[in-house]
This record gives structure tokens, C-alpha cells and sequence, in this order.
């Protein structure tokens, strides 16, 4: 049994890593070379596993997929080593991988616990890739607009995902996150301060917004755009007096997969 560790807890410990370097670009690399981890990149086939750490002979190896886009200088690719350092630095992590109770591919029965395991080397590599001191600083006093995701995403070298995930939870202004596939919303994240909890189809994308017309490909407006959406179109228990309040949507699609970004002005 893993015992779970707590949030605030990872995040001191994975920028208190990233801090020790001045570059924006957290040296992940470097950290996981002076801690004498073996990284790996290789091609172990689609659809496995994107990263995997396995302790052995008393040395770590880091498994990265680069069949699943995991290089070295790209953002999925760091995301995925960051996360494996969780799994590193992460006390209780660590020495479950050391006496083999971490096991890198979850049963059906231990999923449950696998799972919060998972966010938790996921949260350390949001925070070591993106820490709240610098990242706060980068959004102060700055108008809220999807370039923003943007060039912060480019800045840390991170994915617009992880960075609009950061984004709302510590940044200056209220989002909502949308990630669907054909048409089926997999998971949204709001902003504890965002003002609408419920979508209007529970988990079917509405048809009147920017990610609907997307996968209904009856595209009224540029997807590629920031659009405006109204409230109505997006959540229910809209008040009466609500009924013109209008977000802005932004939509990124990829084939049969679409991200939005969602906010108020
Ligand atoms: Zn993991």
C-alpha cells in the first residue's frame, strides 16, 4: 500500500527543484542525470505506455516511448519525464518502487489507488515545469486572452493542456477546460472561481458552441478562433437574468480529439 501524499507537499518539493535553476526551461534532463537516474528513449510501440520507471540493481531506468511522442526536446516528452521524477523524488514513490509495490502497469484491483498515484506524479510535473512563483508573475496584471496559454506554454515548454490545467488552477482569471473526443467529453477543469458548474449535456459536447460545431462539422464559426459563445449554449441553470452573458471559446483540434479553452471577459 502506497500511502497517498499530501498536494502542497509535492508542490514545495518539486519547485523547490525547479528553483534551484534560473532558466524558465526547468533543466529536467540535468535533474534526472545528477540524481544518476538511466534515461531511455526507444521506440516500445503505440498505444503501451508513454513513460516507466524500473528499479533495478539498485538503479533507477526511465522508459520514455518515443512511438508516443515522447522526445526529449518536446513538450509531451518532458511532461512525461517530469512525471516519472515524481515518481522519483516523491518519498512514498520511491521506495514502493525500490520494494516493488509501485508497479508501473496498474491491475483492475489496484486502480483506484494507481490513480491518485498518477495525479500526483503529474501534479509534481506540472508544478516542477511550471512553478507558482514564476508562472504567477508571467500572468500579473495581464488581460486574460488564449495567447496568454499560448506563450506560456512556449515559454515553459509545455503543452497548451498542461499549461491551460496550470493556468486554472493559480492564474489571474477564471477558465474552463474542455477536452473531448468524437463528440464525448472525457474531462473538464474549472477554476475553483468560474462561475457555471454544470454543461448543458453532461458529457456530450453542446451543439452550439465552437468544440460542438467542430465534431458536427457544421462549423458556423473559425474554429481555429477565438468565438464568442453564449452562456446558454455552454451550461444550464442559466438564470433569466443571465440569458445575454457571453464567454469566449477557444477551441484546439486534433482529428478525432478537441480541446476548449472557455472563459468570461
Ligand atoms: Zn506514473
Amino acid at each position: 500500500m502506497i500511502n497517498n501524499t499530501p498536494l502542497n507537499e509535492i508542490k514545495e518539493l518539486a519547485e523547490y527543484i525547479a528553483l534551484q535553476y534560473t532558466e524558465a526551461v526547468t533543466p529536467i534532463n540535468i535533474i534526472a542525470e545528477n540524481e544518476r537516474l538511466i534515461l531511455i528513449y526507444d521506440k516500445y510501440e503505440k498505444g503501451t505506455f508513454d513513460g516507466m520507471t524500473v528499479y533495478s540493481n539498485k538503479k533507477f531506468y526511465v522508459h520514455l516511448n518515443t512511438d508516443c511522442g515522447n522526445f526529449k526536446d518536446k513538450a509531451r516528452g518532458r511532461f512525461t519525464l517530469a512525471h516519472e521524477l515524481g515518481h522519483y523524488f516523491i518519498d512514498a514513490h520511491r521506495v514502493g518502487l525500490i520494494k516493488g509495490i509501485l508497479v508501473p502497469h496498474p491491475s483492475i484491483t489496484n486502480k483506484k489507488q494507481f490513480d491518485s498515484i498518477e495525479r500526483e506524479a503529474d501534479y509534481f510535473a506540472s508544478c516542477i515545469l511550471m512553478p507558482e512563483s514564476r508562472f504567477k508573475n508571467d500572468v500579473l496584471r495581464k488581460k486574460f486572452s488564449f495567447n496568454i496559454i499560448k506563450d506560456l506554454a512556449d515559454k515553459y515548454e509545455v503543452s497548451l493542456t498542461a499549461c491551460a490545467i496550470r493556468f486554472a488552477q493559480i492564474g489571474n482569471h477564471p477558465i474552463l477546460i474542455i477536452y473531448a473526443e468524437d463528440g464525448i467529453i472525457k474531462w473538464k477543469i474549472e477554476s475553483d472561481d468560474f462561475p457555471f458548474k454544470w454543461l448543458l449535456n453532461d458529457r456530450k459536447v453542446p451543439e452550439n458552441t465552437v468544440i460542438g460545431e467542430y465534431f458536427s462539422k457544421s462549423n458556423v464559426r473559425d474554429i481555429y478562433k477565438t468565438e464568442k459563445v453564449w452562456a446558454m449554449d455552454w451550461f444550464i441553470y442559466v438564470k433569466d437574468y443571465d440569458i445575454n452573458r457571453s464567454f469566449y471559446e477557444h477551441c484546439i483540434p486534433h482529428k478525432n480529439k478537441a480541446l476548449s479553452i472557455i472563459w468570461e471577459d
